[in-house]
């Protein structure tokens, strides 16, 4: 029970830091990797993982995908199989972890984007922990000014679009940049585009165009709850792209 209001107080002050800075800003990222490194076994993801769950569950808030949401995220990823993933927002690593540890195609690569350097470092030593370097590339900067270097990253891998995206970042861009990833070719018939926080904070333009465009997104809705809030409700959306 106090675990659980400790974990609410420090969502509030994240969210107050969130406000300001785009991240926590109050150094619990920067604990956060101390702890992954003391305590994950190097080269395991699924240590890498169980750490940053247990660092969040212990009173420390975290905006990752979570446990419970991220198993969502790992069957959607295993019944995709993708070889290309592209992930907006990448945080702390969490779910490029996540992500990539469950790619099973041989020349799979996931680009994860995030804004803030420091926080792309910290994301980077995760990602490294967990021995994934090699197939995750995070790289900063929005979606918009991004569009050369993804192109001829994926040229490089002999590919032209996304067969996965996770959308996980600014809630208001959710749509721009599911519109910009269309007009730029970079997803294609099938491609799976995997929306995060659309029960809360939620993202109301994207969900009103996936309700108005049926057959353009072919969309299962997912409950679930916030990621180590259990009694704050969330819903996460799993779209099948369709060229019409
Ligand atoms: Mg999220």
């Amino acid at each position: 029970m106090w675990k659980g209001v400790v974990t609410f107080l420090s969502f509030g002050k994240f969210m107050g830091g969130f406000f300001f800075h785009g991240w926590g800003g109050d150094g619990r990222e920067e604990q956060l990797l101390e702890y992954v490194l003391e305590n994950a076994e190097r080269g395991n993801p699924q240590s890498v993982i169980q750490a940053v769950d247990e660092f969040a569950r212990s009173g420390t808030w975290f905006m990752n995908v979570g446990e419970e949401k991220g198993r969502i995220l790992d069957s959607s990823i295993a019944k995709k199989n993708p070889q290309l993933v592209l992930e907006l927002g990448t945080y702390c690593g969490y779910s490029a972890v996540r992500m990539a540890a469950n790619l099973k195609h041989p020349d799979s690569k996931l680009i994860s984007l995030e804004l803030t350097p420091h926080i792309a470092d910290i994301a980077r030593r995760i990602i490294d922990h967990a021995g994934l370097s090699s197939k995750v590339e995070v790289l900063l900067a929005p979606l918009s000014r991004q569009i050369d270097t993804i192109k001829s990253t994926l040229a490089k891998t002999n590919g032209q679009c996304f067969d996965f995206v996770f959308v996980d970042h600014d809630k208001d861009l959710y749509l721009p940049d599911y519109l910009l990833l269309k007009e730029k070719g970079l997803i294609d018939e099938g491609s799976v585009i995997f929306a995060d926080n659309m029960g809360f904070p939620g993202s109301p333009k994207f969900w009103s165009y996936i309700q108005s465009h049926p057959q353009e997104l072919e969309t299962e809705v997912h409950k679930s709850a916030v990621e180590y809030i259990s009694w704050i409700r969330d819903t996460v959306t799993v779209s099948t792209f369709h060229k019409l």
